[in-house]
């Protein structure tokens, strides 16, 4: 079934003042009078407002002559979550925030067409057809963990578009590696950790023979994700499972938006050399033994390289060397 409930579509520059004031004084008691002043709005609208935010879980004490107070967020990937956080360039300026919907990478490939800017985000809590490679499915179950798609549109030919996905396999290890787990990158697009599926990305792209349209960036992590059934069970984890506590998305999505936007920028200055650096320092895939399983055919070998594309190189047991520009690739 796929069901859509768009929670709100919103231009980082048309920010709800008031909740990242509450935000950015957590536990602390800040006057109507204080908001009124200093956001030039008047009382009865934040009083629509406070109630707006503790509909979303929002906890907010508000006592008489003291003001309001927020004491607790909800687990929810908020946009102003995000804008709260100046450092951010590019990524969120536009966010669209959904409670539930098909596929995000569907979404962003529609309001792509429809000319929505390079950095657009869509976030949502759930998705009831999330996608795989190759028409697979990938499971996203409400809040438990970061399913979002990005909207970019690079200056890059279109057989440069895999770097893309290097960039965001990065981002994405770099980001848990902060918990102090030790994930790794397989090629071309998951995370593991001890062999078992962490997170997965997802790049589509609309070319013309010479220049990208646009490229959407899927990334589905597991993070709060207590138990896995059939199939998954034997081959998924989420950070959960492996720090045995509930860990912030919020504090997650934060980390990897911002690693994708540094390891983007050197992407477009031309300093591709150092994303295949860090890539090649975090990947679990070169050195190994490993069988690919393409669409027309299957390749054994040693994965011994990628190149500057973002290809994987194996070496065959006869000693010629094939380049693998995608398929799925089981480590031996
Ligand atoms: P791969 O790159 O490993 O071939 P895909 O990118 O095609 O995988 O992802 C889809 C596959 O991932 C599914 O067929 C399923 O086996 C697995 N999968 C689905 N949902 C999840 C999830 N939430 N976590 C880990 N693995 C998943």
């Amino acid at each position: 079934m796929e069901e859509e409930i768009l929670i709100k579509a919103q231009d980082k520059k048309n920010k709800n003042e008031i909740l990242l004031y509450l935000l950015n004084n957590k536990g602390k008691y800040v006057s109507g009078e204080e908001l009124s002043e200093k956001l030039n709005v008047t009382r009865t609208a934040i009083w629509k407002h406070i109630n707006g935010f503790k509909k979303l879980g929002y906890e907010i004490d508000s006592v008489p002559r003291l003001g309001y107070c927020l004491k607790s967020s909800p687990d929810i990937l908020y946009p102003e979550e995000i804008w709260k956080d100046e450092e951010l360039k590019f990524l969120g300026n536009k966010i669209y925030y959904y409670e539930s919907i098909g596929s995000t990478n569907e979404k962003a490939k529609i309001l792509a067409i429809n000319g929505e800017p390079h950095g657009t985000l869509i976030l949502s809590e759930k998705q009831t057809m999330g996608k795989g490679r190759m028409g697979r499915k990938w499971e996203s179950p409400k809040n438990e963990g970061i399913w979002l798609s990005i909207i970019l549109r690079p200056n890059l030919s279109p057989e440069e578009a895999p770097k893309i996905t290097l960039v965001a396999a990065v981002a994405c290890a770099r980001a848990i590696r902060k918990l102090g787990i030790n994930c790794a990158i397989k090629w071309p697009n998951d995370i593991l950790y001890e062999e078992k599926k962490l997170a997965g990305i997802l790049t589509e792209i609309s070319a013309e023979i010479d220049r990208i349209n646009h490229v959407i960036v899927g990334v589905g992590i597991n993070v709060n994700t207590k138990k896995f059934t059939g199939e998954l069970e034997s081959i998924a984890t989420s950070l959960y499972l492996i720090k045995e506590e509930p860990v912030d998305r919020k504090k997650i999505l934060i980390d990897f938006l911002k690693e994708f936007e540094y390891f983007y920028s050197k992407l477009e200055k031309g300093n591709f050399q150092d994303v295949l650096k860090e890539w090649k320092a975090l990947n679990c895939t070169i050195g190994r033994n490993v069988k690919i399983i393409g669409k027309t055919k299957e390749i054994e070998g040693i994965a011994f390289d990628i190149d500057g594309f973002g290809a994987l190189l194996i070496r065959k047991n006869d000693g010629s060397v094939e380049r693998i520009l995608s398929g799925d690739v089981s480590l031996r």
